[in-house]
């Protein structure tokens, strides 16, 4: 990609975490009977009439804040049309010239870089229905079937700047946007139950051009590996194209997962096709800067700003910070148990490791992890104090997970104490001492790494039990004399 320079914008809807829709009163639980959770106003039936939902515009709000944005004291609802069936009104009631956020930045670390890409626009619209097709696709299929649960379930769109330079820096980008949803319960971005779902714009020109080239727009882009996936692909078919001395048409493409390809859709549509109009049923949408402060307010601590406490209090290197961070619940857990066992890098070693390895194999987020802090605590807390070796504790904590007992009960009920007392490590040592001649032999004659395989075999030999130092220690009185 050497002469073209990619340029990559994206539009993020994020189902917002309201108990009811944006404009009626209807419940937002996922899963429901098909059309159970459905009134006159989110069927769009002639009459009813819209009620915003106080909970979506603080929502949308505090998103506008975690990417910031400017919050607009003024904003206008719009009806933006199309026909399609699950679409009932066929208009949908979105924000077109007049947002309720603007102007807003993130910050995304990409590798030893840090990229600023600018947030055009959040604004506050209402989810559509889902059309279920018969069969294999909507190609083949025979028939189709509506299901009006979504429809009317509020969404902010976020529209980034095209700002955005490669695959690799959209899926963090993306990465980072569902942190700050999450950090501040603003959805749920469950990118499998759709409640996160990501558009996105590509183009290519050539390095060092100010111009745009002609972009195509992605969709069905079902996972943040998808994301990068197919934008690796429409770089590397525009740029093609391109040194064909081929035009690239400005269409929608639909990404094939199975194939790996995009395929054309569309062609793009226009804003001037949807006539975007001011719906006559919403007044302008007022906010004022109190309620945005008290918003404000209670934000809670986000990504970045944990991210770099955690590498202030805590002394810990910027990744294992990184890591705890991507979950304001990971970092919740992390702190529990530093309140348990008062030394953060070990406890940042075994969430990191153990705990999240474990978690997931089986398919479990952090917070609903069988081992809670207070128990990974005690667990620690055997360490620290040489009850256990480290080896031991990764079976102890296996045995935590499978039975949900504490580290001290599995460790004495299967007599897994550590051997520290000098008695009962002298006559192992004495064992393998005997056992192996060549090695002895080895370090006597000043080759100091044998007593690395010496420990080991004394560790084998006591099944991980031995107290590893004083093993060590003890060696080496034995083999200096
Ligand atoms: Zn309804």
């Amino acid at each position: 990609m050497a002469d073209w320079e990619v340029i990559i914008g994206l539009e993020i809807h994020a189902e917002l975490l309201t108990e009811s829709k944006v404009f009626c009163g209807c419940n937002t639980e996922f899963g429901g009977e098909p059309n159970s959770q459905v009134c006159p106003v989110c069927m769009g039936l002639p009459g009813a009439l819209p009620v915003l939902n106080r909970q979506a515009v603080e929502l949308a709000i505090k998103a506008g804040l975690a990417l910031n944005c400017t919050i607009n004291g003024t904003s206008q609802f719009d009806r933006k049309h199309y026909f399609y069936p699950d679409l009932p009104k066929a208009y949908q009631i979105s924000q077109n010239d007049r947002p309720l956020c603007s102007h807003g930045m993130v910050e995304l670390s990409v590798g030893d870089r840090k990229r600023q890409i600018g947030i055009q626009r959040v604004h506050l619209e209402e989810e559509a229905g889902k059309s279920v097709h018969v069969g294999d696709s909507i190609i083949s299929s025979e028939y189709s079937l509506l299901d009006y649960n979504r429809s009317g379930i509020a969404l902010v769109e976020i529209v980034t700047e095209p700002d955005i330079r490669s695959a690799e820096e959209a899926r963090l980008f993306l990465e980072k946007l569902k942190t700050l949803l999450e950090y501040t319960e603003v959805s749920d971005c469950k990118m499998e139950e759709g409640s996160l779902r990501c558009d996105a714009n590509i183009s290519l020109r050539p390095k060092g051009s100010s111009a745009y080239g002609v972009k195509t727009e992605i969709k069905n882009l079902n996972s943040f590996r998808a994301v990068q996936r197919a934008l690796e692909f429409e770089a590397d078919r525009q740029r093609r194209l391109l040194q064909a001395k081929e035009v690239v048409l400005p269409e929608t493409r639909h990404w094939d997962e199975a194939k790996g390809m995009t395929f054309s859709m569309r062609s793009k549509a226009k804003a001037a096709d949807y006539r975007y109009m001011p719906d006559p049923n919403l007044y302008p949408l007022q906010v004022d800067e109190a309620w945005i402060e008290s918003i404000r307010q209670n934000l809670p601590e986000l990504p970045d700003a944990k991210r770099d406490r955690f590498i202030n209090d805590y002394d810990l290197p910027p990744y294992d910070a990184d890591v705890l961070t991507t979950s304001r619940h990971l970092a919740d857990y992390f702190e529990a148990c530093v309140q348990e066992v008062d030394e953060p890098k070990l406890v940042s070693n075994w969430v990191m490791g153990e705990v999240l390895r474990w978690l997931k194999a089986h398919e479990l987020e952090i917070e609903s992890s069988p081992v809670a802090p207070k128990e990974l605590g005690g667990l620690l807390k055997l360490i620290q104090e040489d009850v256990v070796s480290t080896i031991v504790a990764k079976d102890v904590l296996s045995e935590m997970f499978a039975t949900g007992k504490s580290a001290v009960e599995i460790v004495d009920e299967k007599g897994w104490r550590q051997i520290s007392d000098a008695d009962s490590l002298e006559a192992i040592i004495d064992g393998v001492i005997a056992e192996n001649p060549g090695p002895v032999a080895d370090f006597q004659k000043g080759k100091t790494k044998a007593i690395g395989f010496l420990v080991g075999q004394v560790m084998k030999a006591s099944k991980g039990q031995a107290n590893p130092q004083k093993a060590n220690e003890m060696l080496r009185q034995k083999l200096q004399k």
